[in-house]
């Protein structure tokens, strides 16, 4: 069942005198459209902005920088309108309740999630609240379209996207996001918060010793007013050709929003209208990039109806397959050393900046999971821990899309020939250029087959193959053949 609702119009009723309002901020660093912050804004009862720092359903790794700047960009915002943000660390099942306690607060408000622990812990949070007589409101503001809305004739989840589509855009377009409050009443720090809450400093998220987040740095500003800029900016200037130049990871041609939109910066409701009204690009381009959208939404619907697509393959066939453990293979992989420009360019893209390119994590994923014959899970670990957008459901659904075990999945048969993506997606070798620059000196022609050049030419230190293309691809294919059922 889903969980309960209610609108921001009907909060005053819910208001209970001056016992102020908890805002629970998760994955939605953000004043504009959030729902659960205009419900307690609208309740006109003092209002509590909270953090609660959970090591259960933290990030880590790259997403835990961005985490950091984006709390500081939201306790910087928050501040504009007269409030604070609290922070706390710790479990929030016990938090939350206490906080609350402590408050005498009269609801405890969020805007959902729905990944398995963290639907498992607002459970848990809303039964506790309940039994303290805390009233508990959550909204619908990470997704489109909630994972039960969108059902077959017979009410059952879809399990192919392009049906999954379909049906959710017969239900039209979603609801207009909703404006930032133009000032938050702020309740004060509650006695006891002062024992429990921290700054954000304290959290430890940034690297120190060493502090790999140079690249990071250089590369992303986390924060709402950041993410908006990006927005306006993708639309008006980089939008035109999306439907096709989406494809190349040498052009500027995506919208590179992924990371706040995982944490909430921007709404997934904001891109889609600020995207479906904008003049200057072609038709073609905003229903392309509304797709994509659309594949976030679907990949939280999927886990939703299957948590257990967190660590088991969807089709079962694929838990016999004899995936091989191999060390030194993955450590040229997660380095960029494995021989092939392309694969290489992506992982130090990786490596550098927290984010790679849609076409190059379906290259170097299929080069894992097929070519070196190892699970999917370790390579979605691997990103787990370096995107800055690192996000269980995406990063999961798609894991599994192209290794083949997954809903929906791209044929295990189909390998991707890293050559031959190379030349097609990166045409000029501006790409593998810009992230292998020991390979800048050679001419198109050759760039994503270095072994081709002549001797001289082959720079030192690049690595040969670490499997060969045809090698690498019949082991994949007879393992996979081994399964059973394997079609
Ligand atoms: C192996 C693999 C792992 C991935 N892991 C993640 C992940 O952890 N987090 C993540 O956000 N995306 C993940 N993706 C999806 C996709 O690569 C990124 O969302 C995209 O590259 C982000 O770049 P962008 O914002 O410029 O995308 P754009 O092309 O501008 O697309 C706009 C938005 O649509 C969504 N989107 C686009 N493609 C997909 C997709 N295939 N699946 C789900 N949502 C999509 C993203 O939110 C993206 O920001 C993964 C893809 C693969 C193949």
């Amino acid at each position: 069942m889903p969980p309960s609702s209610s609108s921001p119009a009907s909060a005053s009723a819910s208001a209970s005198g001056a016992a102020p309002v908890i805002v629970w901020f998760r994955d939605d660093l953000r004043l504009a459209d959030h729902p659960a912050l205009s419900h307690a804004v609208a309740s006109g009862a003092p209002v509590l902005c909270l953090f609660v720092h959970d090591p259960r359903t933290a990030p880590s790794g790259a997403a835990q920088w961005w985490l950091h700047g984006g709390l500081c960009a939201l306790r910087d915002d928050l501040s504009r309108m007269g409030a604070t943000l609290h922070v706390a660390h710790g479990d929030a099942t016990v938090l939350v309740p206490r906080l609350a306690q402590q408050a005498h607060a009269a609801q405890v408000v969020w805007n959902r999630r729905y990944d398995p622990q963290g639907r498992e812990t607002d459970t848990t949070i809303k039964a506790a609240l309940k039994q303290d007589g805390v009233a508990a409101h959550s909204f619908a503001a990470s997704v489109m379209h909630e994972p039960w809305t969108v059902r077959t004739r017979a009410g059952d989840a879809f399990r192919v996207y392009t049906a999954w589509w379909r049906a959710a855009r017969a239900m039209g377009d979603p609801p207009p996001p909703l404006p930032a409050p133009r000032r938050i009443g702020d309740a004060g720090m509650p006695d006891g918060w002062r024992a429990e809450c921290v700054g954000i400093d304290a959290l430890g998220l940034l690297p120190v010793a060493p502090d790999w987040a140079g690249g990071l740095r250089a590369t992303w500003h986390p924060g709402e007013a950041a993410a908006r800029a990006r927005l306006r900016e993708f639309v008006q200037d980089d939008m035109a050709g999306y439907a096709t130049a989406r494809d190349r990871p040498d052009l500027p041609a995506t919208s590179m929003l992924s990371p706040a939109l995982r944490f909430g910066h921007i709404s997934p409701r904001q891109a889609w209208h600020a995207v479906a009204c904008d003049g200057a690009a072609g038709a073609e381009d905003r229903a392309k990039f509304l797709a994509e959208l659309g594949w976030r939404d679907f990949a939280v619907s999927l886990l939703y109806e299957q948590p257990e697509l967190v660590r088991s393959n969807f089709r079962t066939e694929f838990d016999a397959m004899p995936w091989r453990d191999d060390a030194r293979d993955l450590h040229a992989w997660q380095q960029g050393r494995t021989g092939y420009p392309i694969v290489d360019a992506g992982m130090r893209q990786l490596w550098q900046t927290g984010w790679m390119h849609n076409r190059v994590r379906m290259i170097v994923a299929s080069f894992l999971t097929k070519h070196l014959l190892m699970d999917w899970r370790v390579g979605e670990g691997w990103f787990r821990d370096t995107l800055v957008d690192a996000d269980i459901a995406s990063n999961v659904v798609n894991w599994q899309w192209v290794a083949g075990c997954g809903v929906d999945a791209a044929p295990y048969f189909r390998v991707f020939n890293p050559v031959l993506q190379g030349k097609k997606f990166d045409p000029d070798g501006t790409y593998v250029r810009r992230w292998v620059p020991e390979l800048a000196h050679l001419p198109a022609s050759r760039i994503h087959c270095p072994w081709t050049c002549a001797p001289a030419e082959v720079p030192r230190g690049y690595p040969a193959p670490i499997v060969g293309l045809d090698e690498g691809r019949a082991r994949a294919l007879s393992a996979w053949r081994g399964l059973s059922g394997a079609t």
